[in-house]
């Protein structure tokens, strides 16, 4: 800040450097975070509009640090991709996802569906395919209950190569949905190229739409754009009632955001599933 001009440099390069020792203790320790048992998810409900209910949920990770407390995934998922770490992780993440899904049903509570996030490098990883195959056989789960969810900044570069990939993937019987859609290059004409069905609108667009008109008109024709496409839509960091009202004016497929509810534990979720959401 402007405050800081005069004292400022020497103020900046010792965060830089406090900065840059965090990471390179953070990554040593995430690489023994996964056998040390560290991570764990979070579930995010997400609404179905037409359905009425939650028919499924968005698998989140966090990592318990024993010295800095519960870390987010914007800090450690970069990390772990840039020192290849991201695999591992990516790895657990999934077989942790089916296996509590599997639970619930054992419990009783049905859900349609579990997303999990790939990072691009994950999809660039020529082992991918194989491994995702073998998490779904050692822990029997149907794959039509997977979703994959994909940044839209990944499938930019490497079209082809990741349009395979995902090809291989839905072959498998998974669904793909497009991750924080409309940020960063809006280019819509390559969606009709790759083989996806769901688009998740990013949460910058749904925050806008009751300031401002032109965000609100962009979701709507977001909307459209997909109907025409035959996708389906997630809206994503949903807030308010407004919100949620024009979006289900709009018809958009799915509501997931802090008006439905936050990220919560796997124990809270069959609670919560049963008795909170009225639309
Ligand atoms: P994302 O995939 O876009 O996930 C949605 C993020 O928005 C989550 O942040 C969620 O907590 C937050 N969110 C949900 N509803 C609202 C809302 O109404 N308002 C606001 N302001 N925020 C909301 P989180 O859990 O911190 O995750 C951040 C990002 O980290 C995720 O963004 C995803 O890109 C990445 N990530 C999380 N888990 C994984 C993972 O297992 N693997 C990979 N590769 N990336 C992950
Ligand atoms: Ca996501
Ligand atoms: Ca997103
Ligand atoms: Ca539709």
């Amino acid at each position: 800040s402007k405050e800081n001009n005069k004292n400022g440099y020497s103020f900046y390069q010792f965060s830089m450097g406090d900065e840059t020792e965090r990471n390179i203790l953070l990554v040593n320790d995430l690489r023994k975070a996964v056998l040390k048992n560290e991570l764990f998810l979070l579930y995010q409900p997400q609404y179905h509009m037409l359905g009425k209910h939650i028919d499924g949920v968005e698998a989140l990770v966090r990592w318990n640090h024993p010295k800095y407390g519960v870390i987010s995934p914007l800090e450690f998922i970069s990390l772990a991709e840039k020192y290849n770490i991201i695999d591992e992780l990516g790895e657990w993440v999934l077989k942790t996802a089916c296996i509590q899904f599997n639970q619930w049903k054992k419990d009783g509570l049905i859900l349609d569906n579990i997303a999990v996030n790939l990072s691009k490098k994950q999809l660039l990883n020529p082992n991918l395919i194989v491994r995702i195959r073998d998490i779904l056989k050692e822990t029997h789960f149907n794959p039509a209950h997977l979703t994959l969810e994909i940044t839209e900044s990944a499938t930019v570069e490497n079209v082809a190569e990741i349009t395979e990939v995902l090809h291989k993937i839905r072959d498998m019987g998974i669904t793909i949905a497009i991750d924080d859609f409309g940020i960063e290059y809006s280019s819509l004409s390559y969606l009709k190229l790759l083989p996806i069905d769901y688009i998740k609108i990013d949460r910058a667009f749904i925050n806008e739409m009751e300031q401002n008109a032109k965000s609100e008109g962009i979701v709507k024709l977001i909307i459209e754009f997909a109907n025409q496409l035959n996708l389906d839509v997630i809206a994503e960091g949903v807030e308010t009632k407004y919100q949620a009202d024009m979006l289900k004016q709009f018809e958009c497929e799915k509501l997931q955001g802090y008006y439905i509810s936050p990220p919560i534990k796997s124990s809270e979720l069959k609670e919560f599933v049963f008795d909170k959401v009225k639309i």
